[in-house]
């Protein structure tokens, strides 16, 4: 009954609106939001183990891509007891979280989400300065975040709730779905907030334990986050906060005997490894433990001949350079038909030149920083072998706007489907154009990568895109608008082959897997 009237007091889930950055008002928050922020870079943050706040001798930085002089924060380089002794105090606090009532967690989700709402520009502030979003890519991280909280915070409510069974005459039957146990929580840098928040409030709210351990590129968000969920009324012992090197902690971590899953985004290589090391039982482990493994792309929008080619143009655009090209989903390969092929690149070229890149809490920018001086590296690499691949047509190297990782909007066309950068993830600001013959090879070209994660069409015929939905094999297919920008709720996200297990991310069926169900029947005695 509790469940039916919350539910009833909730309403139904919508998206978080986006900050419309046009009204002087809003503007005017996010600069002040810039610039409280800018007085609080340089920090210090604890390990949080079971509400202990616990330094170490070694300590690591997080920096602003887009001015790497400032250290936007210093955290504590974990050893692997620290990260055994995280997961012990998570296991010790499963055994009294996962008793509470399961209608009951949701309300930490809901507490968390206003506060969100209330610190928005701030937590947008920080996102600009740790990894280099721009202002709406920066408030979007936000909206997302705030989007998991309120929208698997109901869907927990529904789980909750009595489960539908065939019944069984001269049996009482029931269902109930039961949490798992510590979850070893992996994220990745480029959704700072919303994709490290989206798994440890699926867990929390699952009534598992976690250990969050952050990218070494985005830890301060993660410790903003975990803070508010603090103050919204988690205990610290079920979310405890662990920074230091990925192997060597996040190593550890996955191999205890006593993490029960581990949920993980980032790239295909270390996805495969975690893999592989949970699957190793070690001595005292119950269990099997669980995998949820999201990881990289090498998505591709078809421009069709009957396509409207200014809005093929734009979406393609947007996709590839939003962010910089660093985002799961961002477009990588432009597969162009023949017929159009000419005309759409002049567009695009035309286009490509209008972007602006520079330090991303300047709100004339489009383009903000890559991440850290590696990636800047690998990008670069990647863009000398295109040249030699392909007609490098925009772009091409450095943006010597400032001292940031800045690098120009790239583009290289008359790529061929099998080059290296037409299949591997580059995770940059750089796209590869490759001509099809016709509909059914640019089909074919879109689907010869290993991974299958986004993917889109520009075209006007609705047998196209028919034909498309059924053979384009990508986990989330968009048709005549971008391939990025999936909203939690509308379009549940994660993608095939090597882009991962496919978990659907604010989707129905994610927290199910956080989840084991019980089932319990009683024979009746009359
Ligand atoms: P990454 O694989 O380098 O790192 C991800 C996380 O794994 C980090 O927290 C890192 O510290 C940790 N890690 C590294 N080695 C580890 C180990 N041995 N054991 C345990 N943890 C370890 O990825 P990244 O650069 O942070 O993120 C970019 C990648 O993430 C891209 O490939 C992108 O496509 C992918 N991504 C996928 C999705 C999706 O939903 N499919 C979403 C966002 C990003």
């Amino acid at each position: 009954m509790v469940t039916v009237e919350r539910k009833i007091q909730r309403g139904e889930f919508s998206n978080e609106p986006f900050v419309n950055f046009s009204m002087p008002e809003n503007r005017k928050a996010m600069e002040d939001a810039l610039k409280k922020v800018a007085g609080e870079l340089g920090r210090e943050y604890p390990l949080y183990i079971a509400g202990e706040k616990i330094t170490t001798p070694e300590k690591m930085t997080s920096i602003n891509p887009s001015h790497p002089n400032q250290v936007v924060g210093i955290f504590q380089k974990a050893t692997i007891e620290l990260a055994n002794r995280a997961v012990e105090e998570a296991n010790r606090a499963f055994e009294r979280w996962k008793r509470i009532p399961a209608e009951e967690h949701p309300e930490c989700l809901f507490r968390a989400a206003e506060i969100l709402r209330q610190r928005k520009f701030e937590m947008a502030a920080w996102v600009c300065y740790e990894v280099g979003k721009t202002w709406p890519e920066a408030d979007a991280d936000i909206a997302e975040t705030i989007d998991f909280c309120e929208f698997y915070g109901r869907e927990m409510l529904r789980l909750a709730g009595p489960q539908p069974l065939t019944p069984m005459k001269g049996e009482k039957n029931y269902l109930v779905y039961i949490p798992l146990g510590v979850a070893v929580v992996i994220p990745p840098w480029n959704f700072p907030c919303a994709i490290m928040a989206g798994m440890v409030v699926a867990s929390v709210v699952t009534g598992n334990t976690v250990v969050v351990k952050p990218s070494g590129d985005s830890p301060t968000i993660a410790a903003k986050f975990v803070e508010i969920l603090y103050e919204a009324g988690v205990p610290k012992d079920v979310v405890n906060f662990v920074t230091g090197s990925g192997s060597t902690v996040g190593d550890a971590l996955v191999r205890h005997p006593k993490t029960r899953y581990i949920a993980f985004t980032g790239s295909k290589e270390t996805g495969l490894h975690i893999g592989e090391q949970a699957a190793k039982k070690q001595p005292g482990q119950m269990w099997i433990k669980r995998t949820v493994l999201e990881m990289g792309g090498k998505d591709a929008i078809i421009v069709d001949d009957e396509a409207d080619l200014d809005s093929a143009v734009e979406g393609v655009t947007v996709s590839a350079f939003g962010y910089q090209g660093q985002k799961c989903s961002a477009c990588s390969r432009a597969i162009v038909t023949q017929k159009i092929y000419d005309a759409f690149l002049e567009k695009l070229k035309e286009r490509v030149a209008k972007i602006k890149v520079g330090p991303a809490e300047d709100p004339d920018n489009f383009m903000g920083p890559v991440v850290n001086k590696s990636a800047m590296k690998s990008i670069l690499d990647y863009i000398e072998v295109g040249k030699k691949e392909g007609k490098l047509i925009a772009g091409g190297g450095p943006a010597k706007t400032a001292d940031g990782y800045f690098i120009q909007p790239t583009v290289i066309a008359g790529v061929s489907p099998k080059a290296r950068i037409a299949q591997e993830e580059i995770f940059g600001p750089v796209l590869a154009v490759i001509p099809a013959r016709d509909f059914d090879n640019a089909l074919e070209i879109a689907n010869d990568t290993e991974f299958g994660l986004t993917g889109g069409v520009y075209s006007r015929n609705p047998e196209k895109l028919e034909k498309a939905a059924e053979a384009f094999h990508v986990g989330n297919l968009y048709f005549n608008r971008k391939c990025t920008g999936a909203m939690v709720g509308a379009h549940p996200f994660g993608g095939f082959n090597m882009s991962g297990t496919d978990s659907k991310t604010g989707g129905k069926d994610y927290l199910l897997l956080f989840l084991q169900a019980k089932t319990v029947a009683e024979k009746i005695t009359s």
